[in-house]
């Protein structure tokens, strides 16, 4: 004899409604023309397999409540809500650190976002010559652009830095050797490290100096008849300090000019506009690098320049051109989105008032004392209505981040909580769970908001999420 509960659960089990008596009630029907028919079928069809497996599992009775329609299209509704809503979703960033490449490193500017709108949501002359009516290279837009802004003789884009470094070793090193410094072999996070792009791109690497002093001596003595190029690394994620040397751009430049060989120049980063105002001293300028005869300069377009995600490559008409003849060129080439992102954005740099209000990432780095004051102000007192939870405002420090500006640090404040009833972790996690998502920092013994690296309205959204997580 089974025992009673399980024969209870029995009965029940054949009691559920069928996927079509759900889908077909008038509650269904309503959800149908809401969602459409599939979807609906679907979440009911998964919601009857839960709760079978429910009843099966505990071999309890349920109520009769749960075998209601209405109860079966609740839970086939959050099912399918679960489904639809992007995965890859807006996340608010209190952590202070701007090009955070976990949440995606720049902040697109307004007007990239409203141009993918407007002229991608059809064709585009994505490769056409609207007076010839001939194909042209897809990055046409682009390249006059940076021409224009960083003073090189031609230029090119692909899909990001990585890409372009390796698409320049592989076209101007190929089965040669590339001659570079130990203090420069560096790995860039998510396991870019320079050996082993070398390797890939079918280049030979030949290390000269030491970890932390290398003279242009050095340089000299490596080159063989092997050599294809010297290479210089922005070492853009840590910083040696002390007894130190390096060979400058100019020096290698010289060396290469005298030996015939190229020098290419990879900045990581790189930045298009002085940020020595804003107490950014050590980030190499790309005008720099062209302008010290560098015949091939790459850097990213989302990390300092605030962009989409992209490689960009200035320099030569000679070595760009050869760069874009490479097969590997159409492996890495950059989609129309992209292109037009990196456009807006670009166009934002012939305008220097402008790029200083409409650029996220320069806003943010530039974000005078009496702002960050205002905004901190601000959110505390929003997040004081909040019930006990205990706000005070703090010192902290900001991060440029994105493997850009090793170690600098930008002064700002942060709103501090902690809750009476919730651990820092917890509070942490739901607030990371909350939709939008929000990414705070726990430190100090505290749940951090650095008000740095927050948008229009996000401060109103902080507070009404932890009412919500805290009710
Ligand atoms: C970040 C970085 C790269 C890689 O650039 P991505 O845009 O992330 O592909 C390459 N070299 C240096 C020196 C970098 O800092």
């Amino acid at each position: 004899m089974s025992p009673k509960g399980a024969s209870n659960a029995n009965d029940v089990r054949r009691r559920l409604p069928s996927v079509d008596q759900v889908v077909g009630s008038p509650a269904g029907q309503a959800m149908v023309r809401e969602h459409g028919r599939e979807p609906v079928v679907e979440g009911v069809r998964e919601e009857l397999g839960a709760l079978r497996a429910r009843l099966r599992g505990t071999g309890q009775a349920a109520s009769g409540k749960v075998l209601e329609p209405s109860s079966i299209l609740a839970g086939a509704l959050q099912r399918l809500q679960a489904r639809q809503a992007p995965k890859l979703c807006r996340v608010i960033n209190a952590t202070g650190v701007i090009l955070h490449t976990g949440l995606g490193r720049a902040v697109l500017p307004r007007t990239a976002l409203d141009t993918i709108a407007s002229e991608q949501a059809g064709y585009s002359l994505l490769e056409v010559d609207r007076d010839t009516g001939a194909r042209t290279i897809r990055e046409t837009h682009v390249v006059e652009l940076l021409k224009r802004l960083t003073g090189a003789e031609a230029a090119t884009v692909v899909n990001n830095n990585a890409g372009a470094t390796m698409i320049a070793l592989a076209t101007l090193a190929q089965s040669r050797e590339v001659i570079v410094s130990r203090g420069q072999l560096v790995e860039i996070g998510g396991s870019f490290r320079i050996p082993e792009v070398m390797e890939m791109s079918g280049a030979r690497l030949v290390e000269v100096g030491t970890t932390n002093k290398t003279y242009i001596q050095d340089y000299e003595r490596a080159i063989k008849p092997e050599t294809a190029l010297l290479l210089r690394v922005h070492t853009s994620n840590f910083r040696v300090i002390g007894f130190t040397a390096s060979a400058s751009l100019e020096e290698l430049v010289a060396l290469g000019r005298k030996h015939g060989l190229p020098v290419m120049d990879d900045l990581g980063s790189g930045v298009l506009v002085d940020l020595a105002p804003f107490g950014i001293l050590d980030e190499p300028g790309v005008v720099d690098s062209v302008k010290a005869g560098a015949d091939v300069v790459t850097f990213s377009g989302d990390k300092l320049l605030g962009g989409p995600q992209a490689g960009l490559l200035v320099g030569t008409s000679r070595w760009i051109g050869a760069i874009r003849k490479n097969p590997l060129f159409r492996a890495l080439r950059v989609d129309k989105l992209k292109l037009t992102a990196l456009e807006a954005t670009l166009k934002l740099y012939l305008d220097r008032d402008r790029l200083a209000r409409e650029l996220p990432t320069l806003a943010m780095i530039a974000m005078s004392p009496e702002e960050i004051e205002r905004r901190a102000l601000d959110l505390a007192a929003r997040l004081k209505s909040v019930p006990a939870l205990s706000v005070e405002i703090l010192d902290d420090a900001s991060e440029v981040g994105g493997g850009s500006v090793p170690a600098h640090m930008i002064p700002t404040k942060v709103v501090a909580v902690r809750h009476a009833r919730r651990s820092l972790e917890s509070l942490a996690a739901a607030l990371r769970a909350h939709t939008p998502c929000i990414f705070a920092r726990v430190q100090r013994e505290r749940v951090l908001f650095d008000v740095r690296t927050l948008l229009e309205g996000e401060g109103a959204e902080i507070a009404a999420a932890l009412v919500r997580i805290t009710a």
